[in-house]
């Protein structure tokens, strides 16, 4: 498979250090509010390469932090702490934000059908792994101690810009901001280790250190996190590309000088989500949750598959129609599906099998290519194959794709089956095509179409037309089949 490595600046053969087996480290989220479409999109392209890694063979072992203390509202060393930000706005304990928001990422991944890494460790968790990296880098003369706080001293490295040629103005983000400059630092890209001299008078997560009583520095986390779990020699590091720098730059600063050689080869960057007005984030307070779009009657899975449609390399913009559009695809889809016998008993045609396989894979293989993994999809569809290999074709790009097409194309298949059912017996069948409605709204508007439907058998138009007027008023639109009647938030 070949990947974009941000290191080298070339799409790469991956090649793991043990052969069979793949170690992957992703950085996990800053827990002091909802995750927004932005970040999920990195988990939903960072969850297909996993999925594609183990369906092309690979024994993955992945791990991921959580940002529970010491992640500041500027990438830089300086700014506020987010955590405490969070807890300050919802009177509540950090602690108690950060597992309410920790339950809420991972209840957003599920709905997304994003894989939980097995190994997934909150920073709070390895208090003791940071300070020994952080003494180790002191013992090695990569560190320094300055009023109060230990820093990297990244004058001590053949190269510290690694990904690209970022220079000192970029370091001055933060003084932009308005925040004060740290002069305690030797060199204006050195970092924070580990703070005993805090920005903030009320920081709540406080451990004793051999440095005095403080907190870790962000970047010390997913290095010590990575080693004590992945071992070493780490095959690939994910994140948004936000994250390239400084903070993965600080990563290879700082596991690299500890550890005596390279480390970490591959680097798998995700390109942003973006609004129509510009970059999604968190801080900036206004985003789209997983629960808006459902609100809105998106399922997520009509999201997934928004992001799969596009190239992770390429910035997406977000827009409703274009959730509308990739709303449309995704039931025609499931339709296209729907009409197949998914259940049945002829052999799977190997050759044509392979064939259609093999597109996918070389979307898949070709820098993780999903949008035209998407179209492989479509082309099986379209193929001469039987149904039992268009099933077990779709059934097994869906390992990775993770888009629930068999399961949501045998619902309705099965609503269907109910529909004519009840159009046999003559009992009114009642289908809602909108996702995500409220049990309670489904229960009166389904009661107001019996109504109807009853006054139409009794004649009394008047009464139909009076209720049909009420539902519109309500928002429903109401489509009448031979089937039944099927309804949808407007
Ligand atoms: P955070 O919770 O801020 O640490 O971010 C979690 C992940 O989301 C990181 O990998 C970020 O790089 C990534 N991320 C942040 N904003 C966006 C965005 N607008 N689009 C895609 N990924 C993002
Ligand atoms: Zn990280």
């Amino acid at each position: 498979m070949k990947l974009y490595n941000t290191l080298t600046r070339t799409r790469d053969e991956f090649v793991t250090h043990e052969p069979g087996k793949c170690t992957m480290y992703t950085c996990g989220p800053t827990v002091y509010h909802f995750a927004h479409i932005g970040n999920l999109r990195s988990y939903i392209m960072e969850d297909v390469l996993e999925k594609y890694l183990r369906y092309d063979g690979l024994e993955v072992k992945r791990c991921m932090n959580i940002t529970d203390v010491g992640h500041l509202s500027s990438d830089a060393d300086t700014g506020e702490d987010k955590m405490l930000k969070g807890a300050k706005r919802e009177h509540k304990t950090v602690m108690e934000i950060a597992q309410f928001y920790t339950d809420a990422f991972f209840a957003d991944c599920k709905k997304l059908n994003i894989k939980k890494p097995e190994i997934v460790v909150p920073a709070t968790s390895y208090i003791p792994e940071f300070i020994e990296m952080v003494q180790g880098l002191l013992d090695k003369g990569y560190a320094y101690i300055a009023e109060g706080n230990v820093y990297f001293d990244t004058s001590k490295l053949d190269e510290y810009y690694v990904f690209n040629k970022h220079d000192v103005e970029d370091l001055e983000v933060g003084v932009r901001d308005g925040v004060e400059e740290d002069t305690a630092k030797k060199n204006k890209s050195d970092f924070v280790l580990w703070f005993t001299k805090s920005k903030f008078e009320d920081q709540e997560l406080k451990w004793d250190s051999p440095w005095g009583i403080g907190y870790p520095g962000w970047h010390i986390e997913c290095s010590a996190i990575s080693l004590k779990n992945l071992g070493e020699y780490l095959d690939l590091h994910c994140g948004g590309i936000d994250n390239a720098f400084p903070h993965h730059t600080n990563e290879i600063a700082q596991s690299e000088a500890y550890l005596g050689h390279k480390w970490c080869k591959q680097w798998f960057h995700i390109l942003h989500l973006n609004t129509q007005s510009g970059k999604m984030s968190k801080s900036k307070g206004e985003f789209l949750t997983v629960s808006l779009l459902e609100e809105k009657g998106y399922s997520p899975l009509v999201y997934r598959l928004f992001c799969l449609q596009s190239h992770y390399r390429k910035s997406l913009v977000f827009s409703w129609e274009g959730m509308d559009g990739t709303k449309t695809a995704y039931n025609k889809l499931i339709s296209r599906i729907a009409s197949l016998k998914l259940d049945s008993n002829d052999a799977v045609e190997e050759e044509k099998f392979n064939a259609l396989k093999a597109k996918f894979k070389d979307a898949m293989d070709n820098d993780l290519n999903t949008a035209l993994a998407v179209t492989a999809l479509y082309d099986v569809l379209k193929s001469d194959a039987n149904d039992a290999t268009k099933t077990a074709l779709i059934a097994d790009f869906d390992t990775v794709l993770s888009l629930d097409l068999i399961e949501e194309a045998k619902k309705a298949q099965a609503a269907k089956a109910d529909a004519a059912k009840a159009a046999a017996s003559g009992e009114l069948m009642i289908v809602c095509g909108s996702d995500g409605v409220d049990e309670s709204l489904k229960a009166k508007v389904e009661g107001m179409i019996r109504d109807r439907a009853d006054a139409k058998k009794a004649k009394d138009f008047a009464k139909a037309d009076a209720i049909r007027v009420e539902l519109s008023a309500m928002g429903i639109v109401l489509k009448d089949s031979k089937e039944g009647v099927h309804w949808t938030l407007a």
